[in-house]
């Protein structure tokens, strides 16, 4: 039905287009929320990583200052050539710096010739100075001091970091070096801080060279980072971001910042997940606040669509149904709908109408067709035996008269053999004519077939009727048709009697017309006898 096809267009139009809405306005908002995610993920470990790079300056900047100082120290340049009591106050010197520095693991100064002046602290046997990574690498950064190295304390595999610098006698050549340590493992805890806000949140940190100096995991350490991170970044920048996955293929980001007083890059990161998932939690949220307002606002139009357009169109609908079979009143809403409703009633009421009125007038032409004579105009046999059944039944019912006349045409054969048939038809035509302007108005008068013709003549008696006869008989002998031929009749009366049928009737006015054919023509005969006692 058209109304369920327009409920169900209406439906598909109205999701079709908020889907859309919905689809489009979901993807900008996952987009910006993404977008926003990300970049506040990115400010936060920024933010981390800037504080631990202060932390770092803070924490390095006096021991490299220490190095610095202590390595031009007189005494200390002096080497090994020095009184007893001399390295004494050198070794005490040593104490209360690092008293004063208390991130000071270490004060050590070693020599070429393999001694070590260090407090609190026995070497192994056969320690070398000159073997440890820290000497060989303030050698490398002669003349500064070398960049912080990782490495593990020959005896308790502690993991320290060191930052040295060559020591040098008053004609510039090298005789040691000057370091202090710190204690690595303290140090990484300390960049590691996470909290609350990023669980996976930490930093490390690693030299120019790229190789990892600082991490709480210590698998990492000494590495170079591209042989642990993919991709590696350029850090061609003083600072920014990057993405990476580690080798146990976790996703981070990263944000970097280099730190030029210590020669470090301080790195700080975050798993991606930890950022992704509420990211992903906020879109699937939004989608479902959306997608249910989308729903329950797509209900709501098309309900109010379909009530205000698809309901008042059934109910049209259904008029025009009802309409079909009955008349039936219906009250239209005052909208477009109710007046085109209105307007297509009134096209079909005037429309009904219209046809009505025209079947009614083909009804009607149709009927005096049915009991015309084509030729004459006169009425048919068909009528004028209909009307001979109704006044038998009123002679009976009322008791009154009723006569009959049938008449043939004298000798027509001849006028059709002289004039031709055609001229014989319009005799019939004008014979019909000068017949009905002498008779009254309430006689039926009919063509009977061919040249006969009949009259039925109500509340007429016998008497009444042979003069009506008479009287025809005569004019029509009388008559000069068109052609300027005459001609005459024969005419047979018969009157009902109560009891005897139609048949009996007509028979009896046929059988006198016989007669009067075969005593002379041009004469009007009937059976005399008196009828009226009988009624
Ligand atoms: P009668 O005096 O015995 O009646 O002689 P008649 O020549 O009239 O003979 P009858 O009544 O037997 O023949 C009727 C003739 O009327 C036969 C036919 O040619 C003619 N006729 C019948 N119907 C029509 C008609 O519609 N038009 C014309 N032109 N002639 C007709
Ligand atoms: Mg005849
Ligand atoms: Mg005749």
């Amino acid at each position: 039905m058209g109304v369920n096809s327009l409920r169900n267009t209406i439906f598909r139009s109205i999701f079709i287009i908020s889907g859309t809405l919905l689809v489009v306005f979901s993807i900008f908002v996952s987009v910006l929320i993404y977008k926003s995610g990300i970049d506040s993920a990115f400010a936060i470990i920024r933010q981390r990583n800037f504080a631990m790079r202060n932390y770092m300056l803070w924490y390095f900047m006096p021991l490299k200052n220490t190095v610095e100082v202590l390595s031009e120290h007189s005494d200390i340049k002096k080497g090994t050539k020095i009184t007893t009591s001399e390295k004494q106050g050198i070794l005490e010197f040593y104490r209360i710096v690092k008293k004063i520095i208390p991130n000071i693991n270490y004060v050590y100064s070693g020599y070429e010739d393999k001694s070590l002046f260090i407090n609190d602290y026995t070497p192994p046997a056969g320690f070398n100075p000159t073997e440890r990574p820290w000497y060989i690498k303030a050698l490398e950064s002669h003349p500064y001091v070398s960049d912080g190295i990782p490495y593990q304390e020959i005896k308790d595999k502690s993991w320290l970091v060191s930052l040295g610098k060559t020591i040098t006698d008053n004609n510039g050549k090298i005789i040691g070096v000057l370091a202090v340590d710190a204690s690595l493992q303290h140090l990484a805890e300390q960049i590691r801080v996470s909290d609350s806000s990023l669980k996976t949140s930490y930093s490390y940190v690693i030299n120019r060279n790229n190789i990892v100096i600082m991490h709480h995991e210590n698998r990492f350490l000494n590495h170079n980072l591209s042989e642990v991170i993919f991709p590696m970044p350029d850090f061609k920048e003083k600072e920014g971001s990057f993405h990476y996955s580690t080798i146990d293929g976790v996703s981070k980001i990263a944000y970097y910042h280099r730190i030029d007083e210590l020669g470090w890059i301080l790195i700080t990161v975050v798993n991606k997940n930890e950022i992704l998932l509420p990211i992903i939690f906020k879109i699937i949220l939004m989608l479902a606040v959306v997608l249910s307002a989308a729903v329950i606002l797509g209900i709501i139009t098309s309900n109010t669509l379909i009530k205000n357009v698809v309901a008042p169109l059934v109910e049209l609908e259904s008029y025009l149904i009802d309409s079909a079979k009955k008349e039936k009143e219906i009250q239209y809403p005052d909208n477009e709908i109710g007046r085109l409703a209105r307007a297509i009633q009134s096209i079909t009421d005037a429309e009904l109408y219209k046809k009505n009125q025209q079947l009614m007038d083909m009804n009607a032409q149709l009927e005096v067709l049915s009991i015309t004579d084509p030729l004459t105009g006169l009425y048919n046999r068909r009528k004028i035996l209909q009307e001979i059944e109704d006044e038998k039944l009123r002679a009976e019912r009322y008791v009154c008269n009723v006569s009959l006349l049938i008449f043939d045409i004298d000798h027509f054969k001849n006028i059709n053999d002289m004039y031709g048939h055609g001229e014989g038809d319009l005799i019939l035509k004008e014979l019909g004519e000068l017949i009905r302007s002498s008779i009254r108005a309430t006689d039926v008068f009919a063509r009977w077939g061919g040249e006969e013709f009949m009259l039925l003549l109500p509340e007429t008696d016998l008497t009444s009727a042979v003069a009506i006869a008479e009287k025809l008989r005569v004019t029509v002998e009388r008559h000069i048709f068109s052609n300027g031929k005459n001609i005459t009749i024969s005419i047979g009366v018969s009157t009902f009697i109560k009891g005897c049928s139609v048949d009996d009737f007509i028979r009896e006015a046929d059988d006198m017309l016989y007669r009067a054919k075969e005593t002379g023509r041009n004469k009007v005969q009937y059976i005399k006898k008196e009828r009226a006692h009988e009624y």
